[in-house]
């Protein structure tokens, strides 16, 4: 701003002031312009109105000093034409007069003066009113710069505030759609895209709560489960696996009606629900088509792939108030049709819950059972067919639960199985069958025979499979101080067939401790001639259901034939499981089967009793019930 007071900057901001000074008196002119030069002004002199306006138009001033009386124009109509031109309406006019009347003052105004200074004029009067006029103006013009810098500066903002807008509404764009796909890889698998366990189970609450207000509308639900996908899985390949799961999902989808919902649970499980069905057979119908339809191998990587499924199919009831309920009695009936020998669909009924209650409820009694002592051991006398005598003890496990009395192992050894608690139950049926073998061979030392008689323990294929059993075993017997050769193992035909684990390496370890192998069951599992070579087994147990039959079937006599002749062969003995009469007793005998067991010669014994009678011995043929 002008509003300095060093001379050197007035007079360089001066030189570039124009000032144009009008007056038809030449002395007045001559004053003026002297004056103002002084102060470094460019100054020009217009002697009349006409010239001014001329002059004004020609080289713009930025000031002009208006004597109002003058010839043909004068000040006022002077000013007016100015004001009236666009391009110099804005140069401010000081008016010099020498009237001194209030009118004309007005007037001077009016017509669009700033100021005004009388005649006979003072040169520092007239200095102090340019100078304020110039300042003011130049105050003008830098505030107007400063609003045309404003109005840049704005401009400039919007046109960025615009960029930034859009690129929000693009970043927001991106977002959305982020957000649609986390919400759908949410809700769908991504193996196959079909919908998940958390789409399902909201679609499922919907259907619940649609049937509930709906009289009469019906619905379903299956669940699937491929029989064997693990083996599949395993041994061909994760790949193979992915792409037989991703077919397996298109198949299901085209069983179905459009409406309906075909979910992936995970792993080989899916889920159809089939919403507003008519009657029962809608759904059974879709069961049965996707049993047909699995009967067709899959084509994957030059390889045809069968698979088949266990469906378990529970219908829409007022029972029904979430998708839990559904899919835990779906899932029952599923695994029920496994039971029932796969590749067929099951459906759900109450007294299927009601035995997987009890289930559940034994299963968590069983893990108590070993703390609390609940489980003991019976012992059922071996006897050698041909001399009648005691040669071993098969030791049977009891569970004597504290309400229900005596659960059998049938019922109780499947469930250890599938929960894994058979691995802590058989070691502790190992040690303790060992100890007691051993505290007779003390107790009874007296006997001649106590010294030959062994101990047969069943054995679980999980448990043969412990990489560590060996390491178990020893330590038993360690702890019991029984030799291994007091000791027989029962196995299955299945444990020998188990691709897991390395069985014949574990057999022959056994086999080693001078341990005998028997394979429990024999005739009921898969066992090939090829499996009985390659193991190195001394003892086929033939199955009871053989020598149950046997009276009245030849068939089976046939089979009973045969397994000791097989076994003669193979250099192994037989044992005869469940010789109740003395007709089978007698039968077994002609053919050549060395041992037996069975209620003919007594049935499985608590320790005391078995202890009893070895007191009273050689009497042996006892029937004492268990
Ligand atoms: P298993 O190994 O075939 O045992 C023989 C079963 O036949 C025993 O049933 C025994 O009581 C029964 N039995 C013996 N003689 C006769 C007879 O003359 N007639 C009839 N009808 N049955 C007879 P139990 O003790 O109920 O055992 C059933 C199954 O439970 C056993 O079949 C075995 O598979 C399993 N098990 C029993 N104890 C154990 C054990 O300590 N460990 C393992 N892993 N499994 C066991
Ligand atoms: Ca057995
Ligand atoms: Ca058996």
């Amino acid at each position: 701003m002008p509003s300095s007071t060093s001379n050197q900057q007035i007079s360089t901001s001066n030189q570039q002031i124009r000032i144009l000074v009008v007056d038809d008196i030449a002395d007045n002119l001559q004053i003026l312009s002297t004056t103002l030069s002084k102060q470094g002004y460019q100054v020009r002199c217009a002697k009349n109105g006409s010239t001014a306006i001329r002059g004004a138009n020609t080289i713009l001033p930025n000031l002009i000093l208006l004597d109002i009386k003058m010839p043909d124009l004068d000040g006022y109509q002077v000013c007016q034409k100015l004001k009236a031109n666009e391009q110099t309406r804005h140069i401010p006019v000081i008016f010099l007069s020498a009237l001194d009347d209030v009118l004309d003052k007005v007037k001077a105004f009016e017509v669009g003066g700033v100021d005004y200074i009388s005649k006979p004029i003072q040169v520092k009067e007239v200095l102090v009113r340019v100078k304020n006029q110039i300042s003011l103006q130049l105050a003008n013009a830098k505030i107007t710069e400063l609003n045309q810098n404003l109005e840049k500066k704005v401009y400039q903002r919007t046109i960025e505030l615009k960029t930034v807008v859009q690129k929000l509404r693009q970043e927001i764009n991106e977002r959305q759609k982020v957000q649609q796909q986390l919400v759908h890889d949410a809700l769908h698998d991504s193996l196959t895209g079909l919908p998940n366990r958390a789409f399902l189970m909201e679609r499922i609450n919907f259907t619940i709560a649609h049937a509930r207000e709906n009289h009469g509308y019906m619905y379903a639900l299956l669940f699937i489960d491929l029989d064997r996908f693990k083996i599949i899985n395993d041994s061909l390949g994760h790949l193979t696996g992915d792409m037989l799961l991703i077919a397996v999902s298109k198949l299901l989808q085209e069983c179905v009606r459009e409406n309906d919902i075909v979910a992936r649970l995970g792993g080989d499980e899916f889920v159809i629900l089939l919403d507003g069905i008519r009657n029962v057979r809608d759904a059974t119908f879709i069961g049965d088509r996707i049993q047909q339809r699995l009967q067709s191998p899959f084509e994957l990587q030059d390889q045809s792939i069968f698979t088949s499924a266990s469906i378990g199919i529970v219908f829409s009831s007022v029972e029904y108030s979430n998708a839990s309920d559904l899919m835990r009695d779906a899932d029952i009936a599923m695994y029920r049709a496994k039971d029932n020998g796969k590749g067929r669909y099951t459906i759900f009924d109450q007294t299927m819950y009601d035995e997987t209650l009890r289930l559940v409820e034994l299963e968590n009694n069983l893990r108590l059972a070993l703390q609390r002592d609940e489980l003991m051991m019976y012992y059922q006398p071996i006897i050698s067919l041909d001399s009648n005598s005691l040669i071993g003890f098969e030791a049977l496990v009891r569970w004597k639960h504290p309400q229900r009395g005596f659960i059998s192992p049938t019922e109780f050894i499947p469930i250890a199985e599938d929960t894994g608690l058979i691995l802590d139950i058989g070691e502790w049926i190992l040690k303790e069958a060992c100890e007691q073998l051993q505290k007779w061979r003390e107790q009874f030392s007296r006997l001649p025979l106590i010294r030959s008689i062994k101990m047969s323990i069943n054995l679980a294929s999980q448990q043969l499979q412990q990489p560590n059993f060996i390491k178990k075993l020893d330590r038993i017997l360690l702890e019991t101080g029984l030799s291994g050769r007091f000791l027989k193992l029962e196995i299955t035909e299945s444990a020998l067939i188990e691709p897991e684990g390395n069985i014949q390496n574990t057999l022959r370890q056994i086999r080693n401790r001078n341990i005998k192998l028997s394979i429990d069951d024999f005739g009921t599992g898969y066992s090939s001639l090829s499996y009985l070579r390659r193991f190195p087994i001394d003892t086929l147990k033939i199955d009871r259901s053989f020598i149950e039959q046997m009276n009245f079937d030849s068939e089976n006599f046939e089979i009973v034939r045969l397994i000791i002749t097989l076994a003669k062969t193979l250099g192994m003995d037989t044992i005869s499981e469940g010789v109740e009469t003395l007709q089978q007793l007698n039968q077994l005998k002609a053919l050549g089967c060395e041992f037996g067991q069975g209620y003919l010669f007594s049935r499985p014994l608590e320790p005391k009793v078995v202890e009893s009678i070895l007191n009273q011995y050689p009497r042996l043929v006892i029937d004492n019930g268990q």
